[in-house]
C-alpha cells in the first residue's frame, strides 16, 4: 500500500449519525428491526438511508417492497426510495438466488462501494444492517466509515444472549460504542392480556445491565410483523398503532435522544472519511 493510499479521502456520504445494527446470529430479527427503525426515524422527519450490508441474506429491500435500484446518475448508484427511506442493498448488486461467496478483499471493496459509490445525499441517519456474527464485513465497515455506534439485537433466551454478548465484544474490539441492546420477540401477547414468554424472559435487559449499556426496549412477537416484512410493507407502515410498532417507535425515540440530532441542522453535517 503506498503512502498515498493510506491517506483518508472524502466520501460524498454526509450523515450526521451512522448506526450499525448487529446480532450474534441470524434469525433474531436484526433486519426487521433495522428496516422498521429506519422507517420510524423517517416518520420523525429525518433524512434516513438504509444500507443493507448483510452479504449472507440481503433482505432489506424485500422488506421495503423494492426489487431494484433506479438508474445510476453521474457515475454514482442511486438508492431506491421506499416509505421515506433511501435504500441501497447488496441484493441490488447480485442476481436473485445467486450464492454469494465473498473473500476478504472482494468483500471489503463491495462494502466500500456501498459507502462511496452511492449518491446518498445529506442524511440525518444512515442505518446499516450488518451480517449476523462477528466477521470480515464488520471489520471492513468499521475501517471504512466512522460509526456513531452499534445496536445489538437479541432474543430473550440464554443462547441468543450468549451470541449477542459476542456482538458486544466485537464492537468493543473495533472501538465502536455500543449504543444499546434491543430485545426482539420478547413475548407473545395473549387474547386475555397476559404475555406468553415463548423464548424465556429478560435476557436482553440483563445483557444490557451487565454490559453497562442502555436497554432500548422489547418488541413483542406479532404475526403482522412477519407478514409486513414478507409483503414489503413494514409494521411501521402496515399497522403503526400496533404494540410492536409502538415499541419500535419508542426505541427510535431512545436512539434519537442518545445521538441528539435535529432535522435539517445541515451546518452540523460532517463529511465522513473513507480510509483506502
Ligand atoms: P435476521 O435479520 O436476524 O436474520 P429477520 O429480520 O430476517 O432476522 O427475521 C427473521 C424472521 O422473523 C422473519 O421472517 C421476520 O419477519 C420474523 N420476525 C422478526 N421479528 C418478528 C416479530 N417481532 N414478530 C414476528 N415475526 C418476527
Amino acid at each position: 500500500m503506498t503512502e498515498q493510499h493510506q491517506q483518508p479521502r472524502r466520501s460524498d456520504l454526509r450523515a450526521k449519525s451512522i448506526v450499525a445494527i448487529a446480532s450474534g446470529k441470524g434469525g433474531v430479527g436484526k433486519t426487521t428491526v433495522a428496516v422498521n427503525l429506519a422507517v420510524a426515524l423517517a416518520d420523525k422527519g429525518y433524512e434516513v438511508g438504509l444500507m443493507d450490508a448483510d452479504i449472507y441474506g440481503p433482505n432489506c429491500h424485500i422488506m421495503l417492497g423494492v426489487d431494484n435500484m433506479p438508474p445510476a446518475r453521474n457515475k454514482k448508484m442511486s438508492p431506491a426510495d421506499s416509505h421515506g427511506v433511501k435504500i441501497m442493498s447488496m441484493g441490488f448488486l447480485v442476481k436473485p438466488g445467486q450464492p454469494l461467496v465473498w473473500r476478504g478483499p472482494m468483500l471489503h471493496s463491495a462494502i466500500r462501494q456501498l459507502v462511496t459509490d452511492v449518491d446518498w445525499g445529506d442524511l440525518d441517519y444512515l442505518i446499516i444492517d450488518l451480517p449476523p456474527g462477528t466477521g470480515d464485513a464488520q471489520l471492513s465497515l468499521a475501517q471504512t466509515v466512522s460509526l456513531t455506534g452499534g445496536l445489538i439485537i437479541t432474543m430473550p433466551q440464554a443462547v441468543s444472549v450468549a451470541d449477542a454478548r459476542r456482538g458486544l465484544e466485537m464492537f468493543r474490539q473495533l472501538n465502536v460504542p455500543t449504543l444499546g441492546v434491543i430485545e426482539n420477540m420478547s413475548y407473545l401477547p395473549m387474547p386475555d392480556g397476559s404475555r406468553l414468554d415463548v423464548f424465556g424472559t429478560g435476557g436482553g435487559r440483563s445483557l444490557a445491565l451487565e454490559s453497562g449499556v442502555r436497554f432500548m426496549g422489547e418488541i413483542p412477537i406479532d404475526p403482522a410483523v412477519r407478514a409486513g416484512s414478507d409483503s414489503g410493507s413494514p409494521i411501521m407502515v402496515s399497522s403503526p398503532e400496533s404494540d410492536s410498532a409502538t415499541a419500535i417507535r419508542s426505541i427510535a425515540q431512545g436512539l434519537d435522544e442518545m445521538v441528539s440530532i435535529k432535522p435539517s441542522q445541515q451546518d452540523s453535517v460532517i463529511p465522513i472519511e473513507v480510509i483506502e
